[in-house]
């Protein structure tokens, strides 16, 4: 049986982020600034390079991708929750370069903003903390 909360839609943010900006910096600095402290989040557009991580299941631990390219935001979503009182978005994204191969994994501080346009939903009436879970080794919603 899966564990939940039950929320309601809050307010609805189309947001344009900054050229040059971290992408993930700029998505959790827009929250906080919002007071956004549960929600959803979709972002399209272009990062002039990009930093993902992908989590290794057997060592617990995430292992950091560098792309020094120009890569198109083929699909991110992610959502907004607080760890230890702070609030922190958990991105993940499929990048795409001018041939058309993509990558994906982990948003990580690094990435830097061409163009992207944000739509962030806000989920009302939940209080949405992250623990740390000992199986997984990753800090999960506290359901
Ligand atoms: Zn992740």
């Amino acid at each position: 049986m899966a564990s939940f909360l039950e929320g309601s839609l809050g307010r609805i943010f189309v947001v344009r982020l900054p050229t040059d900006g971290d992408l993930l910096k700029t998505i959790e600095g827009f929250a906080g600034e919002m007071g956004v402290e549960a929600g959803v989040l979709w972002v399209i557009g272009a990062v002039r390079k990009a930093v993902i991580k992908y989590y290794n299941q057997e060592e617990k631990k995430y292992s950091r991708i560098s792309l020094n390219k120009p890569l198109e935001i083929l699909s991110c979503i992610g959502n907004i929750s607080k760890l230890e009182g702070k609030i922190i978005a958990h991105v993940h994204l499929v990048l795409g370069d001018k041939d058309g191969k993509t990558f994906g994994g982990h948003l990580d501080e690094g990435t830097k903003i061409f163009s992207a346009e944000m739509i962030l939903l806000e989920v009302k009436n939940v209080v949405l903390e992250r623990v740390y879970d000992e199986v997984t080794g990753l800090n999960l919603f506290n359901l």
